[in-house]
């Protein structure tokens, strides 16, 4: 199947562009769901996680801390590095059987795989093409605290660990510019779906 990866920095609208894939049929693979999933009650990965940081990293309903773990590897590489390890694999797994059931659960003939850091983890290898949502910086702040209920500064050290816009776009094969209003975001969409329908066709 003819797979193409959607990414972008935190709060520039990878979200909102996905919806509109789906609304087309469009089969669309959520990274951060599968991270979710391969740390669920019952996945060896959990165990694992509480072996190696404590019980405290997990809630008394059996679910994965995920705030007090990010709180222990944010700035601690060495920890950050042992739990990538662990769980980069097992993510790009769950992500490969999601993308294949694509052409049993839907009609569109490609998929999307939505990742923020499809570039930085190496999951771009699993795509056809890249298509990047970009919007300056500065909306990017605005709209993602706004959406999270976080200070600007919060938005920012999370844009400092991502690829910069121009690292990314240096990436793209297509890029949706989402500077402007939801509609003409989705008016993109749209017309980059009659696109990749065709790349799909001559794959
Ligand atoms: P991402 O998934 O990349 O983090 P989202 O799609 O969640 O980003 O968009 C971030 C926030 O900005 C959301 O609250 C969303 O509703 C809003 N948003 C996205 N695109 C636009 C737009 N073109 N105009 C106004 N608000 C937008």
């Amino acid at each position: 199947m003819f797979i193409v990866g959607l990414t972008g920095g935190i709060g520039s609208g990878k979200s909102a562009a996905a919806s509109r894939f789906r609304y087309h049929g469009v089969n669309v693979v959520d990274a951060d769901l599968a991270a979710r999933i391969v740390v669920e009650p019952g996945r060896p990965a959990l165990a694992e996680i509480a072996s190696h940081f404590g019980n405290h990293v997990i809630q008394p309903n059996g679910h994965l801390d995920r705030a007090a773990l990010r709180t222990l590897v944010f700035d601690n590489a060495e920890e950050r590095q042992w739990l990538e390890q662990l769980l980069h694999p097992l993510i790009r797994q769950e992500i490969i059987e999601a993308l294949a059931a694509s052409a049993e659960t839907h009609s569109a003939p490609y998929a999307i795989l939505e990742s923020p850091l499809l570039i930085e983890s190496g999951q771009s290898e699993l795509v056809q093409r890249v298509c990047v949502v970009d919007i300056p910086e500065i909306l990017q702040l605005e709209r993602a605290s706004a959406r999270d209920g976080n200070s600007p500064e919060q938005i920012r050290k999370i844009m400092d660990a991502q690829l910069s816009r121009a690292q990314r776009c240096a990436k793209a094969d297509d890029i949706l510019d989402n500077g402007g209003t939801l509609a003409a975001l989705e008016q993109q969409v749209d017309d980059l779906h009659q696109r990749y329908l065709q790349l799909a066709q001559s794959a």
